[in-house]
């Protein structure tokens, strides 16, 4: 009975996020359909796999995230981590909303980077103390900083000497900055050391087999392609924490 009811909370903390993922990027006041921005009804949009009215299209993420927040809910409470079921359900389901929206959008909103900075404050010195807590997120911030001053004065400098107008959309967002800081504070010190080495494993690894991908389908180097770096920061986070001894 108890994990059916885990099975239903996660399901509606999943829908949560499909709604958040929907609606706060595009400002809208009701729900709207992913695909094409159109209002829906309010039965339209809870039928996610029924074709949306306007655009004929489905929302087959709807899916995937309930799918994933399911499976993620029976699993954390058949085998509890070390920091407890609710502590990194908390956890999951703020790194689902940051994936689904800095994947489909390439961007962090204040309104969740800050939610995430008040998480890993109340978690991070819950589990480690408000000293270990903060020098937690100053860390993972400032490293953020230092990369984003870093790879931005780097595509400024290159734009410059091919003689091009700087690049628009910036290699690393301030977004990615800010939501380091909020796991900084999460993960503690030393934790955040252990997140961000996660993170750039990942982060890696996904690069490497996207330009391997784009080798056999566009026989060239994409170098240029986007890839968004939210989702590895939260990934890298979620697993110091899951693997937590
Ligand atoms: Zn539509």
């Amino acid at each position: 009975m108890a994990l059916a009811g885990v099975v239903v909370l996660s399901l509606l903390a999943g829908a949560a996020v499909n709604y958040l993922a929907d609606v706060l990027p595009h400002a809208a006041r009701g729900p709207i359909c992913l695909q094409c921005g159109e209002r829906l009804s309010a039965a339209d949009y809870f039928r996610w796999w029924q074709p949306c009215p306007h655009c004929g299209r489905r929302r087959w993420r709807h899916g995937v995230v309930l799918a994933l927040m399911a499976a993620a809910g029976a699993g954390l409470w058949l085998s509890p981590p070390k920091w407890g079921f609710w502590a990194v359900w908390v956890v999951v389901v703020y790194a689902l909303a940051v994936v689904v929206m800095d994947v489909e959008h390439r961007l962090i909103l204040h309104s969740v980077s800050s939610a995430g900075a008040l998480l890993g404050l109340a978690l991070g010195a819950w589990r480690h103390g408000w000293a270990a807590t903060l020098l937690g997120g100053v860390s993972g911030a400032g490293v953020m900083l230092a990369l984003f001053f870093l790879g931005n004065g780097y595509a400024l400098w290159k734009a410059r000497r091919a003689g091009e107008p700087p690049p628009e959309e910036p290699a690393l967002g301030f977004g990615d900055v800010t939501l380091m800081g909020g796991l900084g504070l999460l993960l503690g010190w030393p934790g955040v050391w252990a997140g961000l080495t996660f993170a750039v494993l990942l982060g890696g690894a996904f690069s490497v087999l996207f330009l391997l991908y784009g080798l056999l389908r566009w026989r060239r180097w994409r170098l240029d392609a986007y890839i968004p770096y939210g989702p590895f920061l939260v990934l890298g986070a979620l697993a110091v924490i899951w693997l937590a001894k």
